[in-house]
């Protein structure tokens, strides 16, 4: 797994980590089964992928798995489908919870030794103690005690229910993650891999760096809001005698006009704002994937962002820029025409019956294959491209040649109703200004295939949301554009999931077949350039 790949990283960026040795390099990317992962995780997991790759190392996939109220099982086979859409494939797949047996006993050490007390101190009173520097009651309570009240905490009893285990650091630090923070809390929640076995369960602030530390992590790569709790991690480690891990920290990755909160992208959901998970409109990798969006776009992307300790919020156009690069020498070349805008030609000069010519689906890359082009003297053109014809005008069209616009047939309110068209092949295809793609209009032996295009919005009208907005009042009324569109045949060639060009309107993927109108269904690739709707 993980063979080292060429991504290239811009110049002046030296991605690397400290103290790092070819072989011996361990990352883990640590998802809590409790959703679907977004873009955000994305940058975390690439990161992971790519350190572990450029040592030769290895990278471990860990369900962080010790909050039964939030996680269930059927997100551990999400998240794994997930990462393989980012092609990202953990050397094991680890839990937690297979550590909550050794947690626990380190836990009990930290009370023998009096590193660790149990508070039942009520939640508001304690956070403002924590707040004010002020030390718990229970502070220096004795060691019998302590592992009495834990005990107690362990069988999940209305008694142990009031208490938690702390960490004995520090009352007043002025980095108040060291203020003696919670290291075990009680769930009577059945958790769904170890059932009603656990009725504590450590908190991230304990499992992460203690789970790290025995699962033989080299170095633990963490957004960089954690940074006031490094000391914080590398004390519990200290306190226990274990193995220290190397920290190297990150930005959170965020996006102008999105949400990556996963409360926030249930609620999308159960509102039924988006049609699931996997909305194109959603940052979601399922999301993002199925807008278009390629792996090498997005590690791409993630590598340029990668020692950025700034905490913005970005443009999409960036991500999408790089894609288009990543897409366009691979798209194929297709036509289409907007159904209800569409204007039929006369070609005077071409076949009286339907001629067929094979032609390169990518005139600069023949690797992508052929496409049939019908010639007949019947075609269709778009309305935008037959109102900006000059009475006499030669343009050219695209795969055939010249001809001169000899007639046109317009209502009262500027519509083009029709059109003729009089070949000049011997023209100059270098002379004319306008280039236009036409489509021969369907016969029973060469009919054209029906398509819809689909187009979509920001979800929310704000660039970004602060704390007290209410999401209610930032919803885009209306995010979906659909067009009724015919397409040359050879589209059927395409796969669900495959990358397009519709000439002169921009990059399409192939999202499947409609079930009710039987059309194909391609939804519009951003290319980072401003947004235009087809
Ligand atoms: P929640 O969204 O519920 O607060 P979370 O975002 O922390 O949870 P996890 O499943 O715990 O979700 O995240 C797994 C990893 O992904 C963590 O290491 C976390 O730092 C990283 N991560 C999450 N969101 C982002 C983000 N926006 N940018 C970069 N990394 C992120
Ligand atoms: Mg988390
Ligand atoms: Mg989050």
């Amino acid at each position: 797994a993980n063979k080292a790949r060429s991504t290239k990283v811009a110049a002046g960026f030296a991605l690397g980590l400290e103290g790092a040795k070819k072989g011996q390099v361990v990352t883990r990317f640590p998802p809590e089964p409790s959703g679907y992962l977004h873009i955000g995780h994305a940058k975390a997991a690439m990161l992971n992928q790519y350190f572990a790759n450029m040592y030769e190392g290895k990278l471990i996939i860990r369900f962080d798995d010790t909050n039964p109220s939030k996680e269930r099982s059927e997100f551990e086979v999400t998240i794994l489908e997930d990462l393989a859409l980012l092609e990202i494939k953990g050397d094991v797949v680890t839990h937690t919870s297979d550590y909550f047996d050794q947690l626990y006993e380190l836990a009990v050490k930290l009370i023998q030794s009096g590193k660790a007390y149990t508070d039942d101190t009520e939640r508001e009173k304690m956070q403002f103690e924590r707040r004010e520097g002020i030390a718990s009651v229970h502070r220096n309570d004795n060691i019998e005690d302590n592992l009495k009240h834990f005990a107690e905490m362990k069988t999940g009893s209305d008694e142990g229910l009031r208490w938690c285990l702390r960490a004995k650091m520090s009352v007043d630090d002025p980095n108040k993650a060291l203020r003696d923070p919670v290291i075990y809390r009680c769930n009577p929640l059945p958790h769904h891999r170890t059932g009603d076995k656990w009725k504590i369960y450590p908190t991230y602030d304990f499992a992460c760096p203690v789970v790290d530390s025995l699962e033989g992590v080299t170095h633990a790569l963490r957004t960089n809001e954690y940074r006031d709790r490094n000391p914080q991690y590398w004390w519990m480690t200290d306190a226990l005698g274990l193995r220290k891990v190397n920290i190297w920290d990150f930005s959170r990755l965020n996006f102008i006009y999105t949400l990556l909160s996963k409360r926030k992208l249930h609620e999308f959901v159960n509102n039924g704002l988006v049609r699931g998970w996997n909305d194109p409109r959603f940052p979601t990798v399922r999301g993002i994937r199925r807008r278009g969006l390629t792996v090498e776009a997005l590690r791409q992307f993630m590598l340029l962002q990668g020692p950025s300790q700034a905490i913005v919020s970005l443009e999409w156009d960036s991500i999408w820029a790089l894609n288009k690069k990543a897409i366009d020498p691979i798209a194929p070349r297709h036509w289409a025409i907007l159904e209800n805008k569409k204007v039929p030609v006369t070609v005077k000069g071409g076949p009286s019956s339907p001629e067929v010519k094979t032609l390169p689906k990518h005139k600069k890359n023949p690797d992508v294959g052929e496409k049939k082009t019908i010639y007949t003297s019947t075609i269709l053109i778009d309305q935008e491209d037959a109102v900006s014809f000059d009475d006499q005008e030669e343009i050219t069209l695209m795969d055939w040649g010249n001809a001169f616009v000899r007639s046109k047939v317009v209502d009262a309110s500027g519509r083009v109703m029709s059109i003729e068209l009089d070949l000049h092949l011997e023209g100059d295809f270098k002379k004319t200004k306008k280039k236009i793609t036409w489509l021969s209009q369907s016969t029973p032996e060469h009919p054209l295939t029906p398509v819809t295009l689909l187009d979509y919005d920001y979800l929310i009208t704000k660039k970004k949301l602060e704390e007290n907005d209410n999401l209610k009042d930032f919803i885009t009324p209306v995010t979906e554009f659909r067009e009724a569109a015919l397409a040359d045949a050879n589209v059927k060639d395409l796969k669900k999931g495959d990358y397009l060009q519709f000439e002169r309107r921009g990059y399409f993927i192939l999202d499947g077949e409609n079930k009710e109108d039987g059309r194909l269904e391609f939804i519009r690739i951003p290319d980072g350039k401003a947004a235009g709707l087809a």
